[in-house]
């Protein structure tokens, strides 16, 4: 799998009556739990923790008479309602702005696995994957997906075996071949590739070697330390190239290991939105890049996103569930993402 180690865990045994109130206290937020408390008390002259409701001892401004009594919670959506609010998703507990629109009736309904179609940055053995294409798309298809999209690296990751011209125009020949086998399938193929942004915005293929492919994740790989203004100017200009469909790993961060590159991000949002680029969700466990916090910023702005494995083997496929947690933070619904439209709106929203 992705990830090993171990990871050390605390079990907390609770009575039945407190159970509800503890799930929700010990997974947070902290944030949204104070924020949260403060409503019981203000409300309903209550005390709330990880026990359950009590009457508050000195409730501001509350007569004895309208101090609230303690109230059973059989689940979390008991204690929502005991505050009058509609159960609140876990991903947006983070006193963001969703109590307020727990209170107007304005929650998001957010994507849910099920709601996933299919994935498009995976690497097959062109590059640096370790499984052919044929591998990933049968991996694909037994994940129920109905497309998946398939992007190698562009020659500047030389270290990743990237592709130049000529083999990327073999690879497509190959794909051709392989998507008519997996139509008859019921899986479509779409061929991109996963095309370096240069240090000077360039991107790593000619236009007509871009033209070849139906989509282009461009993606920054080298220059990290560059200085803020250099980085946004070099990723506003790849994004100006009409050939670019998506932007991989908008920030670069390695998660304990690389902080995120210094960028504008507003500027590549609200480029990324006037072009109608898809922002990444990258899902693999070290990035989740973008991250969740930026995801309201950018559906504002109106840029849509893409939730993206970046799997280099059948298995790294199973990231999916995490881009897909991280979407649902961001308050993401089926209308932000690409991922939730069918094979044949893809193909129509991929074409620039
Ligand atoms: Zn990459
Ligand atoms: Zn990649």
């Amino acid at each position: 799998m992705i990830l090993s180690g171990n990871i050390q865990s605390d079990l907390r045994v609770v009575s039945e009556a407190q159970y509800a109130f503890a799930l929700a206290y010990f997974t947070g937020s902290k944030a949204h739990n104070i924020a949260l408390r403060g409503r019981a008390l203000r409300l309903k002259g209550l005390s709330l923790n990880e026990y359950g409701f009590s009457p508050a001892a000195h409730a501001k401004g509350k007569s004895a008479k309208e101090l609230g009594s303690s109230i059973a919670c059989r689940d979390e959506a008991a204690i929502y309602r005991a505050l009058d609010l509609p159960h609140i998703p876990p991903e947006l507990r983070e006193d963001m702005g969703e109590l307020e629109a727990a209170e107007q009736g304005r929650l998001p309904e957010l994507v849910t696995d099920k709601d996933i179609r299919g994935t498009f940055h995976c690497h097959t053995d062109w590059s640096d994957g370790l499984a052919d294409a044929e591998t990933m798309a049968k991996a694909a298809l037994a994940r129920g997906w109905s497309y998946l999209g398939l992007a190698d690296h562009s020659v500047s990751q030389r270290q990743a075996h990237g592709l130049d011209a000529r083999r990327a125009r073999a690879q497509i020949a190959l794909w051709r071949r392989l998507r008519e086998k997996f139509a008859r399938k019921g899986l479509r193929l779409f061929l991109g590739t996963e095309c370096d942004i240069l240090p000077d915005g360039s991107l790593d293929f000619d236009d007509r070697t871009l033209a070849l492919f139906d989509y282009v994740v461009a993606a920054v790989h080298s220059g990290f330390s560059m200085e803020r203004k250099a980085m946004t100017r070099r990723i506003l200009k790849a994004l100006e190239n009409p050939r670019v469909t998506m932007l991989a790993h908008p920030t670069g961060r390695l998660l304990l290991q690389r902080d995120p590159y210094a960028v504008d991000l507003d500027a590549v949002l609200k480029a990324a939105a006037r072009r109608g680029v898809y922002m990444e969700i990258n899902a693999h466990p070290m990035r989740l890049d973008l991250d969740w916090r930026q995801l309201q910023r950018a559906t504002e702005l109106g840029a849509r996103c893409v939730i993206n494995p970046d799997a280099h083997d059948a298995d790294g496929l199973d990231a999916m569930p995490f881009g897909v947690r991280i979407a649902r933070k961001g308050w993401l619904t089926r209308k932000d993402l690409i991922n939730c439209l069918d094979a044949g709106q893809v193909a129509k929203a991929l074409v620039k």
